[in-house]
């Protein structure tokens, strides 16, 4: 099974109260592939700039991720996003955005990319989103996310994007804001409206909730004592939980495997958190994974007698 994702590809400048980096490798699509690998070959999409290394391709292919999608633009500056964070880790505030090569971007996927069987419109500009989308004819699931700069600017190009995936990731505040409604079920039920039949609203340390048009699943945060850096912790949630069904070649229909793959996501999304941008994810095992995601399930159990499990 394989994914195809196309977000930022970025030097991040980060600020947290635990610390700071001025430039460090980030992005949308970074993230979410350091963290779907685990489950799948993972084909990444996007440009860079000439200040993209070596060893930032390096970094990806040996965790064996498909660079080849990966553009180097002569000339050209990578995304650049400056951000910070205050008490409450799970607001960001940018502070700067430089889209760099990202402006004149047209992708052109390579027929494995455009074979996936899943495919992950991370964090970017909808109309290009919109571009992958089309190019990706097999996709058995599609799944989104955006951000409140992208609602602001280009709300019309990313309602058509939505209306082109099964899943929209987004967190409450984002929700709310791209539909202007503030109750989250009927927020929910107007993004099914436009064509997803997933709805999956983040809530930072809170956890995140799975709706459909009959069911309702929420998961809690994984509690931890040290929290760093949540930049890229929404990616590393989605590509644990498409990863996840891609892997198990599970429709987005069957809710044992949506729970299953929502405490992925939320196992992921722990470890990124832990540390600066991807330095935490980047040196993760499987092993650490699997024993998370055995705390966690166990941790969650709400009521043993109603399942009889
Ligand atoms: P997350 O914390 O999961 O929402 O994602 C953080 C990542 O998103 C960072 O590594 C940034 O490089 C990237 N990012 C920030 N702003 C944007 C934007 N406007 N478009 C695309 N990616 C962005």
């Amino acid at each position: 099974m394989s994914l195809t994702v196309v977000g930022s590809i970025a030097f991040d400048a980060v600020r947290t109260p635990f610390g700071e980096r001025e430039r460090m490798l980030g992005g949308s699509a970074v993230h979410f592939a350091l963290a779907a690998r685990f489950f799948g070959d993972v084909h990444v999409v996007g440009p860079v700039g000439e200040d993209f290394g070596e060893e930032h391709f390096k970094l990806l292919e040996e965790r064996g991720i498909d660079t080849s999608g990966i553009e180097r633009v002569e000339g050209g500056e990578t995304f650049f996003w400056a951000g910070h964070y205050e008490h409450d880790l799970n607001v960001a505030k940018t502070d700067d955005t430089r889209l760099g090569v990202f402006a004149d971007f047209e992708p052109k996927l390579s027929a494995a990319a455009r074979e996936a069987e899943t495919l992950f419109l991370a964090n970017i500009q909808p109309d290009l989103q919109r571009g992958v989308r089309s190019q990706c004819e097999a996709t058995r699931i599609a799944a989104l996310d955006s951000m409140n700069l992208w609602i602001d600017t280009a709300r019309d190009s990313l309602l058509a994007a939505i209306s082109e995936v099964d899943c929209v990731m987004l967190n409450d505040a984002e929700i709310r804001m791209l539909t202007g409604e503030p109750n989250l079920a009927r927020a929910a039920r107007g993004l099914m409206g436009l064509g997803p039949s997933i709805v999956l609203a983040k809530r930072g340390e809170y956890g995140a909730a799975l709706l459909t048009a009959d069911r309702l699943f929420a998961v809690p945060g994984y509690l931890l004592e040290e929290v760093r850096d949540p930049t890229g912790a929404g990616d590393c949630f989605a590509g644990g939980f498409l990863g996840y069904l891609d892997a198990a070649g599970a429709p987005p229909s069957d809710h044992a495997e949506l729970r299953r793959a929502m405490a992925y996501g939320t196992v992921l999304a722990s470890f990124n958190v832990e540390e600066f941008g991807t330095e935490r994810v980047a040196r993760l095992t499987r092993e650490e994974i699997e024993e998370r995601y055995r705390l966690l399930t166990a941790m969650t159990r709400i009521d043993d007698s109603v399942t009889g499990r």
